[in-house]
């Protein structure tokens, strides 16, 4: 679990900057203090930008909670910290979240669709929880045996060259 934030300063400021750099760089559409070794309730999101497209329009959230809500969704999603895997996952449709933004201000959101997956997946990071830990058991160890099998490959020395 992260720490709530005490107190929206120049330093939660800095560390909002730099995760939008990163996930901007990666590219992505959301990333959490966690992800970057900050283990407080703090999230950068921006699910209208893509990588071809639409100008940036940058949310940063402080010590998110979501107060409400309502129907199922299910999304392909993935994640900066799961690399090369996507997969479906259920979620709530719509949710109302109520969070501070970068001047300490309480700002309350009601969100469905993409956002809200979005939200509800950067707030999972908060209480350490990835989207591989909401698929199927059966989903998440072929993940695994991938990636354990990727790792050894790059462990191993290059097989071709002079
Ligand atoms: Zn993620």
């Amino acid at each position: 679990m992260s720490a709530p934030v005490q107190a929206v300063d120049d330093g939660v400021r800095a560390l909002a900057d730099a995760m939008l750099q990163v996930m901007y760089d990666e590219p992505g559409i959301g990333l959490a203090a966690p992800q970057v070794g900050h283990a407080i309730r703090l999230v950068v999101m921006d699910t209208r930008w893509t990588e071809e497209g639409a100008d940036r329009s940058p949310t940063v959230i402080v010590n998110p909670e979501i107060l409400s809500r309502e129907g199922r969704i299910v999304w392909e999603e993935g994640c900066l910290s799961v690399p090369d895997f996507t997969a479906e996952v259920e979620r709530d449709e719509h949710i109302v979240v109520r969070y501070q933004d970068l001047d300490g201000q309480e700002v309350t959101e009601d969100v469905s669709g993409l956002r809200a997956v979005c939200f509800q997946h950067e707030i999972d990071h908060l209480d350490g929880i990835l989207f591989i830990d909401r698929i199927s058991r059966l989903k998440r160890s072929m993940y695994v045996k991938r990636r354990k099998k990727q790792l050894r490959q790059e462990e191993e020395p290059a097989s071709l060259g002079t």
